[in-house]
């Protein structure tokens, strides 16, 4: 497991040595043919801030290599907005006295519909953790009723047993997103004081037990804002870099959320300028060229305009993050505030216009 991993490391002695990298340490990794961990330290370090240029070009080349020109899109699906977890950065938590709502079969064939009639084949299906509404059961009807309508299913929900993920996979769930939201213990437990989610561990074993339901492909990343986001993306290039070794059949994908203001929501304890993002996106693609990286409508229209020529492989597009945004209930009360407000179609011509394809399909499996 992972944990026997992640034990072993210290996270002031990480910290530290990323802080410690100099100039020289940049140059190094940006001329090696291949990267070590030590080279993804100097490549989110401070120091590389200075080489912004050249690992945007680097990492413009090394996807362009890898994925073509291509941006593939996606559109999140909020199932439901009950959870049973106190997480102090979700509009979601348990403890904000909001109107509750879980799709019933009609109304998510009714989001599913718009969605198709705007595009869409890859759909990620998100929900809060409420075992007894939005339960294993329910995933599985909702993949089986989505399944004859979309390429590619993907899924962000609370974190599973690996039996049920076995279960999931076999009706044809092909991604499943898990974030640690931060790698600093301490921290987490501030964030995940209540519920299911407050135990760290189970949930860093998540991704183990994904490989071993033999999922697709697994999703990783920490929510920036929560905790020195150097040092967290230190831990998930670690955790990836295991997970790669040991669940080789599976493919990977990294996300990059910036913490966004919410009904209640406290304002993040540390920033990351765009500058930086833009740095831990090249990094990323620097060091992991078979890495697939995404950008959500988090983000603004400007910085994802620029963005998808620098790393990027996929991002959404005409997003809700409410149960019953694009449809059935648009006024229920969203997750987090989204900042790039264009139409999917807007979105694909910005992609078009920069001299790529956007991609709506890219993969199907035999139904
Ligand atoms: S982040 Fe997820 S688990 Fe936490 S309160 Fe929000 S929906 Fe629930």
């Amino acid at each position: 497991m992972f944990r026997d991993l992640f034990d072993t490391y210290n996270w002031d002695e990480a910290r530290e040595s990323i802080y410690a990298k100099k100039a020289a340490d940049v140059e190094t990794a940006l001329h090696k043919a291949k990267r070590s961990i030590e080279d993804f330290k100097a490549l989110i370090s401070p120091a590389a801030l200075a080489y912004l240029e050249p690992m945007c070009r680097l990492s413009r080349r090394l996807t362009q290599q890898r994925f073509g020109k291509t941006m593939q899109l996606y559109i999140p699906l909020y199932l439901s907005n009950e959870c049973q977890n106190i997480c102090t950065y979700c509009g979601f938590s348990y403890d904000n006295k909001i109107k509750r709502k879980t799709l019933t079969a009609i109304e998510l064939l009714q989001e599913a519909q718009y969605l198709q009639a705007q595009g869409f084949q890859h759909v990620l299906l998100v929900t809060g953790e409420a075992n007894m509404t939005v339960g294993v059961d329910y995933l599985q009807n909702a993949i089986r009723l989505l399944r004859p309508h979309f390429a590619q299913l993907s899924m962000e929900v609370q974190p599973l047993e690996q039996e049920e993920y076995a279960t999931l996979v076999g009706e044809g769930l092909h991604t499943v997103l898990v974030y640690q939201e931060t790698y600093h213990r301490e921290e987490y437990k501030k964030h995940h004081p209540k519920g299911k989610k407050s135990n760290f561990y189970y949930r860093l074993d998540t991704p183990d037990r994904l490989g071993r339901a033999g999922i697709h492909k697994i999703g990783l990343g920490v929510l920036i804002g929560l905790e020195d986001w150097r040092t967290d993306s230190f831990f998930t290039a670690l955790h990836i870099g295991y997970l790669e070794k040991k669940y080789w059949q599976s493919r990977y994908s990294i996300s990059f959320p910036r913490l966004r203001p919410a009904a209640g929501i406290p304002d993040p304890k540390v920033m990351m300028s765009d500058r930086e993002l833009v740095q831990l996106i090249c990094a990323w693609r620097i060091f992991n060229e078979e890495i697939e990286l995404s950008v959500s409508t988090r983000e603004n229209a400007g910085f994802r305009d620029h963005i998808i020529s620098l790393g990027a492989t996929s991002i959404s597009a005409g997003s809700r993050t409410n149960p019953g945004g694009y449809v059935t209930d648009v006024e229920s009360l969203e997750q987090f505030a989204i900042d790039d407000h264009r139409s999917p179609q807007e979105i694909a011509a910005m992609i078009e216009r920069s001299g790529y394809k956007a991609v709506w399909k890219d993969w199907e499996a035999f139904k």
